[in-house]
C-alpha cells in the first residue's frame, strides 16, 4: 500500500470510535478536520508544490473508497473540500488564487466548499437567482464584484473558510467565484433535521451586497456553467467511489454477523435466503467498482488531454453510468445489510442502519438519479432526444 492510502487507513481507524459517538449524539463530528490535518489528507490530489500529496485519480479513487466504509458523510466532506473545490482551483485558479487558496487548503489552514444550488435551482443550476455586478466604489486597485442571493443544501457551507460561489452576471451568463466567508454581509446557517449524515455540515448561505475582490473571478466572466460541469465530473466520481467503500463495509459487516448469529441451531449464513443477500451485496461491490475504475481510466485520458472534447464527453459519461450505480448498488447493499442483521440492523448502534440513511442523498446530490438516467438516455440516443436543456 502506498504511503497515502495507509495514510488514510490509520485516519480512518482513529476517527471511527469518535464518529460512532458524534453519529450517535446527532452532532458534527469536530475530529474530522484535526485528524485529517493530522495525517496529512487535507490535500490529497493537490500537487506537491503547492504542499499537497499529489495523488493520481486512482490512488485518490481507492482513499475515498476507504473513507466511504466510514460513512457517505465523512466521504461528502473530501468530496466537496477536494474532489470539486481543489480540483477546481487546480484546473481553472490563477498562482494568486492558487497561493491564497490551493496552498493552505491543501496544508488544512482553509476548508474549502462549492456552492451552486440554490432554493429555486437544484437539478437546473441555470434557473439560478443568485446576481453579480460590477462594483463601482471598490476600494481594491482592479476593482471588483457585488454578489447578492442564496445558496441552499451547501456541504461545509457554515465551516468553509472560502467558498466556490457561481452567480450571472449581465446577460445572465454564469460566474465563478471563490468568496472568502470572513466579509461583511453573508450570513450562514446550518440546515437542521436532516434525515442523515449527521456528522457533517450541510448549510445555507446569503449573501447581501457582498463585495468580492476581482482577482476572485475563478476563469473568465461567463465561464461558470462550463467550470461547474466539469467540476461535477469529479464529483460524482468521488460519490461513486465512496459508495464502493460502503459497500464493502456492508459486505463486511453481514458476513461477520451472519457468521456469529444463530436461529433455527445454526449460524444465519448458513440459510439460503441469507446467503442470497451476502451474494447480492458482493455483486453490488464488485461491479460498482469496476465501474468506477473504468471512470477513473476515462477521467485520466481526459486529465491528460484536457482540450480534448472528445475525452471530456467519455469521461463525463462513464462518470455518470458509475455514480448511477454505484449509488444505487450502495442503497440496496445497506438494504441487505440491515435485513441480514434483522431488528439489529434497524438500529443506529449498528452499521448498515447508517449506511443505509447516509446513502440515501447518494441518489439525491451531484445529479439526482433522474438527471443521470436523462444523460446517460441522451448520450446512447443523441443530443437531439434529450429530455431536458
Ligand atoms: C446533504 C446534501 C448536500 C448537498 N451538498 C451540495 C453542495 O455542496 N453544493 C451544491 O451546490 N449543492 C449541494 N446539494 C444540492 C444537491 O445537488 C441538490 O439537492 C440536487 O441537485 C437536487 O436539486 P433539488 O434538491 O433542488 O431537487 P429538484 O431539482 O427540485 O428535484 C426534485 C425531483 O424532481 C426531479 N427532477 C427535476 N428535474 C427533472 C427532470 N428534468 N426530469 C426528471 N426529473 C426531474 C429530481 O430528479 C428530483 O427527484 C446537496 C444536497 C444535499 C441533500
Amino acid at each position: 500500500m502506498n504511503d497515502l492510502l495507509e495514510d488514510v487507513d490509520r485516519f480512518c481507524r482513529e476517527l471511527r470510535p469518535l464518529e460512532d459517538i458524534a453519529y450517535l449524539e446527532r452532532r458534527h463530528n469536530d475530529m474530522l478536520i484535526p485528524l485529517a490535518r493530522k495525517y496529512n489528507l487535507m490535500g490529497m490530489i493537490v500537487p506537491r508544490e503547492y504542499d499537497g500529496r499529489g495523488a493520481d485519480n486512482l490512488t485518490y479513487a481507492r482513499a475515498l473508497e476507504r473513507i466511504g466504509m466510514e460513512g457517505s458523510g465523512i466521504r461528502s466532506f473530501f468530496s466537496v473540500h477536494t474532489s470539486l473545490a481543489q480540483r477546481l482551483l487546480m484546473r481553472h485558479g490563477t498562482d494568486e488564487q492558487r497561493e491564497r487558496y490551493l496552498r493552505p487548503s491543501a496544508r488544512g489552514e482553509k476548508v474549502l466548499a462549492f456552492a451552486l444550488t440554490e432554493p429555486e435551482a437544484g437539478s437546473n443550476p441555470l434557473e439560478m437567482r443568485s446576481r453579480y455586478r460590477e462594483d463601482e466604489g471598490s476600494s481594491s486597485s482592479g476593482g471588483g464584484y457585488i454578489l447578492n442571493g442564496t445558496k441552499y443544501l451547501i456541504t461545509n457551507a457554515t465551516i468553509a473558510d472560502a467558498i466556490v460561489v457561481f452567480a450571472k452576471g449581465n446577460g445572465g451568463r454564469m460566474s465563478a467565484f471563490i468568496v472568502d466567508t470572513d466579509g461583511e454581509g453573508m450570513e450562514r446557517e446550518a440546515l437542521v433535521a436532516k434525515m442523515g449524515t449527521p456528522t457533517t455540515d450541510t448549510g445555507m448561505f446569503e449573501l447581501k451586497d457582498y463585495r468580492v475582490a476581482r482577482e476572485n473571478l475563478i476563469g473568465r466572466e461567463g465561464d461558470g456553467w462550463r467550470i461547474a460541469k466539469e467540476a461535477l465530473i469529479d464529483g460524482r466520481l468521488s460519490v461513486a467511489a465512496g459508495c464502493v467503500g460502503s459497500i464493502r463495509d456492508c459486505l463486511i459487516e453481514a458476513v461477520r454477523y451472519a457468521r456469529e448469529r444463530v436461529q433455527y441451531g445454526k449460524p444465519i449464513a448458513r440459510h439460503q435466503l441469507v446467503q442470497e443477500h451476502i451474494a447480492m451485496i458482493r455483486l453490488d461491490y464488485v461491479a460498482a467498482r469496476a465501474l468506477v475504475r473504468d471512470a477513473v481510466r476515462l477521467k485520466d485520458a481526459w486529465d491528460r488531454d484536457m482540450g480534448s472534447e472528445e475525452k471530456r464527453r467519455r469521461a463525463d459519461s462513464a462518470v455518470a453510468e458509475a455514480k448511477l450505480f454505484a449509488v444505487n448498488a450502495a442503497y440496496d447493499a445497506a438494504d441487505r445489510a440491515v435485513q441480514v442483521f434483522g431488528g439489529r440492523g434497524w438500529s443506529y448502534l449498528y452499521r448498515p442502519a447508517r449506511h443505509l440513511v447516509d446513502n440515501r442523498v447518494c441518489r439525491i446530490y451531484e445529479g439526482t438519479d433522474e438527471i443521470l438516467k436523462l444523460k446517460i438516455a441522451s448520450n446512447v440516443l443523441g443530443k437531439e432526444y434529450r429530455a431536458y436543456e
